[in-house]
């Protein structure tokens, strides 16, 4: 079966190159007869080396890295799938997944091998062609550990290298796998593991090291990205983002000078500017690349009274590769306190710009405004909005900074509302660009959100818990939206947008029938596969966004899709399942409560999904069911303002989830307080992630959110009944 797999993954890269790809590889300059001498490795050999990555584009049927080249365009040649025959796509295969937590992973595939991660950092390997799985690998995540996963327990892929598998596991943990076996070879702490750091990102090879960022600034997190020998697990070399505290052995020249942009004692607060997504290596210019996130806290009042840029925080940092010295660096939000992190994926094109190829680098972040960069010396070339965004009007070219809107900026006196919200204009989710239309395609969500600063004089930075310094939820805050022509609070809507680069300006988009941003894949078939959060899975038109071919996959999708071929057959992979369940969708899955699952797709597939609801498991529509409110006004306020700070972050503002993380409004705690505090108080659903918040509440305050969240439920009832009447 080895044999036999690995003779054909060689063979099969010759013709699926067919006639398409001879324009293509005229393109990319490589003969086509090039493709047929791509060495064949045995099942499981992982065999990816700087050779074999550059010379991607000549193995289109390989799927070796998350981003599949290191340009991280996510961009596949193939063109055996494509607009006269997506029609007839259909299962091939799928695999249940076995925990129901956010699926955020892009599947890789190498030498005949898929392989995924899941949430809680658990990675599986499966036979590409026939779905069988080789192995599962735990790492035996500390569930308690959920509490400082600011944005759920997620994992969004391996790096394969030289026969290993590399893994960011969520403790901090960089682990390196044998690629056919799945036994660790080596593992390190990358992190301290009593501070509230995680690790969510893909892990990038970068000559021979594997570099690795973390994340935590919404804690007390310093942020900094790290590179280890591949071989040995031994540290090459770490990038700090943020100074310490004077004196700090860590402080280097550059950031005893980029303190200078500081004030007050922030390094209490740890500083943040995590660089917990993108890392993206450019062999063209021999540099790493990351994106920085939110100071720490995000109320400047708080972290540095008086404000200054706050370097380098919500910046993209270039560094060289061999020895991690700095480069040069672009703040997009200096002095950010909108949580605008910029660590959403960078990558890097040439393209066509006033009659001359530059080599670039882009990037959609939080903000709303697309960047194109020189790739060499970070020169801006580029920048306007491609979704709205009221906190800036536009980018000063000259200068590269943002003309701030005035009523952006909040204080303790000062309430402001900001769009987009936290979760931004486009966050981690993967775009897409094809250099045969010239488009990069963008998960947009469009969302607004209140801030207003925490008193200072009250605030206390405490451990393991949110210290944004920040309430979202205030009479001023109230008051702004009950203006006259005040945005929609909250989440408005999402769609999946053609974006042209060069001209900068929207082609066209697809909008989600549920809010959701699900990551993207285009091929040379001019397809681009996407997901939703309805449960749908679809291929559009990468010229227009006609939607050609749609499927359902049973559960909410964020991840991004690969494609591949094994012996002559292009199948197209998508990991799905996150929050809870599709509007209508009964769950299916006997192992996840949101219908996690591994899907394959390939031209004439016959196989189904199970249609049966599990029993007892039909979720019909779900109907807000809360018990009357018997908490007083005073209690129902002081509720808000304690869920604000400790339960929002994961549970969602104002109690609405917006991530994988139970919707309390649905709690069946809600009926029994002693439940409630069982779990709350308790920590009764420890081994779900759930820990006692026992040391950080004060006396009343679990009951108090009790309230809070009954109180919310029974508003939100009657709307919903007032909006069926
Ligand atoms: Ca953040």
């Amino acid at each position: 079966m080895r044999q036999q797999l690995s003779r054909s993954a060689g063979r099969r890269v010759g013709r699926t190159f067919g006639v398409a790809g001879i324009g293509l590889a005229l393109i990319l300059g490589a003969p086509v007869a090039a493709a047929s001498k791509t060495p064949a490795h045995p099942l499981g050999s992982a065999a990816v080396d700087t050779a074999r990555m550059l010379s991607a584009d000549q193995e289109p049927g390989t799927w070796m890295a998350s981003g599949r080249t290191y340009s991280e365009q996510r961009f596949s040649p193939l063109t055996g799938i494509n607009k006269a025959n997506v029609s007839k796509l259909g299962l091939a295969w799928f695999g249940d997944i076995d925990t129901e937590r956010g699926q955020e992973s892009t599947p890789v595939v190498v030498d005949g091998v898929l392989y995924i991660t899941t949430a809680w950092s658990m990675v599986k390997a499966y036979d590409a062609a026939s779905g069988k799985k080789l192995w599962d690998y735990d790492p035996k995540i500390d569930r308690a550990l959920g509490q400082v996963a600011c944005c759920d327990v997620v994992n969004r892929g391996i790096a394969a290298w030289q026969g290993k598998i590399f893994l960011g596991a969520l403790d901090g943990r960089l682990i390196a796998l044998n690629g056919k076996t799945g036994k660790v070879e080596w593992s390190v702490q990358t992190t301290d593991p009593k501070q509230p750091y995680t690790i969510t990102q893909v892990p990038r090879i970068v000559k021979g090291m594997v570099v690795i960022g973390n994340a935590g600034a919404e804690y007390t997190c310093r942020g900094y990205v790290s590179a280890y020998d591949a071989n040995s697990g031994k540290m090459k070399w770490r990038f700090y983002t943020v100074p310490a505290a004077p004196g700090d052995p860590t402080n280097t020249p550059l950031l005893e000078k980029a303190a200078k942009s500081w004030h007050g004692e922030f390094w209490k607060y740890g500083g943040g500017a995590t660089a917990w997504d993108t890392i993206l290596y450019d062999p063209k210019t021999d540099l790493v690349y990351f994106g920085t996130g939110n100071g720490l806290s995000w109320s400047q009042d708080i972290r540095s009274p008086g404000g200054g840029d706050n370097l380098f925080v919500s910046s993209v940092i270039a560094v060289h590769a061999a020895t991690g010295k700095y480069a040069w660096h672009f703040q997009e939000v200096p002095g950010d306190e909108w949580d605008y992190d910029v660590t959403n994926p960078l990558m890097t094109a040439d393209l066509k710009i006033k009659g001359q190829v530059r080599h670039v680098l882009m990037q959609a972040p939080k903000t709303g405004f697309f960047y194109v960069w020189d790739a060499k010396t970070g020169k801006l070339i580029s920048a306007d909005k491609f979704a709205p965004a009221n906190w800036a009007s536009k980018i000063d070219l000259k200068t590269g900074r943002p003309v701030e809107n005035p009523d952006a900026r909040y204080n303790e006196t000062k309430a402001a509302i900001v769009q987009p919200a936290p979760l931004g204009a486009h966050n981690w989710h993967p775009m897409a660009y094809s250099p045969k239309t010239g488009l990069v395609y963008i998960p947009v969500t469009e969302s607004s959100t209140g801030f207003q600063s925490a008193v200072a004089k009250d605030f206390q930075v405490k451990d393991r818990v949110y210290n944004t310094g920040t309430v979202s939820f205030s009479d001023k805050i109230t008051s702004l939206y009950g203006q006259p022509g005040a945005l929609p609070r909250g989440n408005i809507k999402s769609y999946l947008e053609a974006y042209d680069p060069v001209a900068q300006k929207e082609v066209w988009r697809a909008p989600d029938k549920d809010y959701g941003a699900h990551g993207a894949m285009v091929t040379a078939g001019d397809l681009v596969f996407s997901g939703d959060w309805s449960g749908r899975f679809s291929a559009y038109d990468a010229r227009t966004g006609a939607k050609l071919w749609s499927a359902s996959v049973q559960a909410d999708v964020v991840a991004a899709p690969s494609t591949y071929t094994i012996a002559g057959v292009q199948y197209v992979a998508l990991l799905v399942g996150a929050r809870g369940l599709p509007p209508g969708q009964p769950r299916t899955s006997e192992s996840s409560a949101n219908n996690s699952r591994l899907v394959v797709f390939k031209l004439g597939g016959t196989a189904e999904l199970p249609s049966k609801p599990m029993a007892g498991g039909t979720v019909a529509v779900r109907r807000l069911d809360p018990p009357l409110l018997t908490g007083t006004n005073e209690q129902v306020i002081d509720g808000q303002g304690a869920y604000g700070r400790y339960c929002a972050g994961c549970h969602g503002q104002g109690g609405v989830a917006d991530k994988s993380i139970p919707d309390l409004r649905y709690s069946s705690a809600l009926k029994s307080l002693s439940e409630w505090n069982a779990i709350v108080v308790e920590g009764s659903r420890k081994d779900k992630g759930m820990v006692s918040f026992k040391s950080v509440l004060a006396d009343g305050q679990a009951e108090a959110i009790f309230h809070f969240i009954i109180s919310q439920a029974n508003k939100d009832k009657a709307s919903e009944q007032a909006a069926r009447r």
